[in-house]
């Protein structure tokens, strides 16, 4: 197996579960979280006894809502962490949402070694956060920014949402061009999508909310995309722009499809074998089945899968292409690669690929291309 240098913390637990989220999280369950650290410790401890793991160059604990954790508990965990290893310039991120985000928690999280802070800002506005049922004010989410950079982030990226019923493009630009004025070296901004299983799905299905359409989110992307770039952040993924040397080095490495191991409930695993095949596993869901589980066997693994190694190539280059710079990952398919630079999605640039602006627009199509 292929050396794992990246690794993946979840930590499932929120305040309130937002209705449109659609990730392992469960509203907080306060009186399991110390049972939760000690078991995320225990598998740490006994995955890297297993495998051949480190030294580690990414770190990202995610969630749910990993900054509720206090700062002990938080270093409860990286102390499991430091043993196996951290390159000299690890990366460790920690999502935290901006109610947490206070100058004792800034300490504390800098002293647990985390160096870069990813804050769930979403909007400023109050009516989106109030559709979106996160908690925080738009002034919470730029004191959050404020109160990390001061107290020592020099990595802090701000995660938004564009396309929220009710917010017109003039609306979202404000949002963005407050959060840049903060001095962010790094921003993510997602399409804010339907999941059917959510409550959003479902007040969608009953027509209770209307979503806006393709062409009005395609121009807030595009508009923030522009403005993004005129501020000196490059557009190096679909959606994600960052200062100079600040983009997401977890994120990064799961885009050139590098292996990882995820730890905590319902997290995933990647691993690579030596013959170019590839292993997922993923954790079981609940946070309650997870403590369980680790408490019996120390492992929580609920089930895994084996791609051949055509399988695994056609989903580097699903992923891949997701790089604007290109990628070299999608070689091995030139009968897709021909088809696509002949429908204007892709561009050849020698022996790497890259999307076009409708190739951009269309990315999942793209992707999946490549797996059939
Ligand atoms: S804070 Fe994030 S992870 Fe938690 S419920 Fe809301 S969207 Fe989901």
């Amino acid at each position: 197996m292929e050396r794992i240098h990246n690794l993946y913390l979840h930590v499932p637990f929120c305040t309130w579960v937002c209705k449109y989220c659609d990730f392992n999280a469960y509203a907080v369950l306060e009186g399991l979280i110390p049972a939760y650290v000690e078991a995320l410790a225990r598998e740490i401890e006994v995955a890297a006894d297993a495998l051949p793991v480190g030294a580690i160059d990414t770190v990202f604990i995610g969630g749910g809502t990993p900054s509720l954790l206090t700062a002990d508990q938080l270093r409860r965990v990286m102390d499991q962490v430091h043993p196996i290893g951290l390159a000299p310039d690890a990366e460790v991120t920690l999502e935290a949402n901006p109610s947490n985000v206070t100058s004792e928690q800034v300490d504390g999280w800098l002293a647990a070694g985390v160096n870069r802070l990813s804050i769930g800002v979403q909007s400023l506005r109050p009516d989106a956060l109030r559709f979106l049922e996160r908690l925080h004010s738009g002034p919470d989410a730029l004191a959050a920014i404020r109160t990390a950079r001061a107290g020592g982030f020099a990595n802090v990226n701000a995660d938004l949402l564009y396309g929220v019923p009710g917010v017109h493009l003039t609306g979202w630009l404000e949002t963005l061009e407050a959060v840049l004025a903060e001095g962010v070296q790094h921003v993510s901004a997602y399409e804010l999508t339907v999941e059917s299983g959510t409550r959003l799905g479902q007040e969608v299905r009953t027509g209770l909310v209307r979503m806006p359409g393709a062409d009005d989110q395609l121009e807030q992307y595009w508009a923030a995309a522009a403005r993004l770039e005129t501020a000196g952040y490059a557009h190096y993924e679909i959606s994600n722009w960052s200062r100079p040397g600040f983009a997401c080095g977890h994120n990064l490495a799961a885009w050139n499809y590098q292996p990882y191991l995820g730890c905590g409930a319902g997290a995933h695993s990647m691993f690579r074998l030596k013959d170019g095949s590839t292993e997922r596993s993923w954790n079981v869901k609940g946070p309650h089945a997870y403590i369980k589980r680790i408490g019996q066997t120390g492992r929580a693994v609920d089930g895994m899968e084996n791609l051949t190694l055509q399988r695994a190539r056609g989903e580097a280059a699903m992923i891949g292409v997701r790089l604007l710079d290109g990628t070299s990952a999608a070689r091995e398919f030139p009968v897709q690669r021909q088809e696509l630079v002949g429908a204007g999605l892709l561009l050849e640039v020698d022996d790497e690929v890259r999307l076009t602006r409708r190739g951009v627009e269309l990315a999942n199509q793209v992707g999946a291309a490549f797996l059939s």
